[in-house]
């Protein structure tokens, strides 16, 4: 795949190595490493209320927005990249969108740490613990390779005030207690991916990533791979962060006020000094189709974690056919 990046030695195609913070060329090995990700800089916080004027749309290439005509996917990949697969169904039926004027960049990036080769040996490990009930083996079943593909994440830094109410028991009865807890709040993530954060399993691994690692964005991380266009934008992806945000409040809330009790509480919350970061952050990604069902598994490409469907019946057959891969 072509990113704009050539060999200074040889002049062959450029494309990110997994695991190693660098660029390598297809054709003669030649290793350069990109200083954005080994710097210990850590990602600029950016205020939320004015996203609208500060957020970069400088995606340091010049980006072109793909689209599937199968399952919707967006992507943006490197103009010179020739457009191929839909990482999320494998389908071929991509097009180039019409152009968007404002494609807010990233301003952080995670690389990649997983190969695909290592992606394949968890998928491998993962599938096997699976239910093995030998089954049918469909003629369409197809067990495609694993696209790399960066995909859009928000997190969130906010100072937040909860009163409470609560009750706990006691010897004596329930006893009720009510207060104030502050507590900032730090890299709290919601996916912006609309294919993936609508199945609650593809979501648990994308929202576990060690956000510290993140490194200030740089194109480079993106030679050979393609990056999903967020589907869900900056002020949705704080609103729909609602109800699991409380969670999160109320359980850090009873936590730190419970002293040794059990403590449930309702709060409400007070936000001050709200804060975003806009990572994309690596997955592998494997869909196939079986009894025109679509599966997908995603592994987080910093962690290796694992997680998506399965066809209950499928596995002995995946098992063979990733043994043919490995
Ligand atoms: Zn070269
Ligand atoms: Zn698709």
């Amino acid at each position: 795949m072509e990113n704009g990046r050539k060999c200074p030695s040889c002049g062959g195609t450029m494309i990110f190595e997994p695991g190693w913070d660098s660029l390598l060329c297809q054709s003669c090995g030649y290793k350069e490493i990109i200083p954005e990700l080994v710097s210990k800089i850590p990602v600029q916080e950016m205020d939320f209320l004015s996203a609208q004027n500060t957020a970069s749309h400088d995606w340091g290439m010049e980006a072109k927005v793909v689209q599937c005509r199968h399952c919707g996917a967006q992507t943006i990949q490197n103009k010179l990249q020739l457009s191929g697969l839909c990482p999320f169904c494998g389908s071929t039926t991509v097009e180039t969108a019409d152009p968007e004027k404002d494609i807010m960049a990233p301003n952080g990036i995670i690389p990649f740490k997983i190969t695909e080769k290592r992606a394949f040996y968890i998928f491998k490990e993962w599938i096997k613990d699976r239910s093995l009930a030998p089954g049918k083996l469909a003629a369409n079943a197809d067990l495609k390779k694993f696209y790399g593909i960066y995909v859009p994440l928000f997190t969130f830094d906010v100072l937040t005030v909860n009163r409470y109410t609560g009750k706990y028991n006691t010897a004596e009865g329930v006893r009720f207690k009510s207060g104030k807890y502050q507590f900032q709040v730090d890299d709290f993530p919601v996916v912006a991916s609309r294919q993936l954060s609508s199945d609650r399993l593809l979501q648990s691994v994308v929202k576990d990533y060690w956000t510290k690692e993140a490194r200030p964005y740089t194109p480079d991380a993106l030679a050979g791979f393609p990056c999903e266009h967020y589907s869900i934008g900056l002020k949705e992806a704080w609103n729909s962060s609602g109800e699991e945000l409380y969670k999160y409040l109320k359980r850090e809330t009873e936590n730190h006020e419970s002293k040794g009790t059990y403590l449930d509480a309702e709060i409400a919350t007070d936000y001050f000094d709200l804060k975003y970061k806009y990572l994309i952050v690596p997955v592998w990604l494997n869909s196939f189709e079986y009894d025109n069902r679509l599966y997908t598994v995603v592994i987080n490409g910093q962690t290796g974690k694992i997680n998506g469907q399965w066809p209950k019946s499928f596995g002995t057959f995946l098992l063979k056919a990733v043994d043919l891969l490995l």
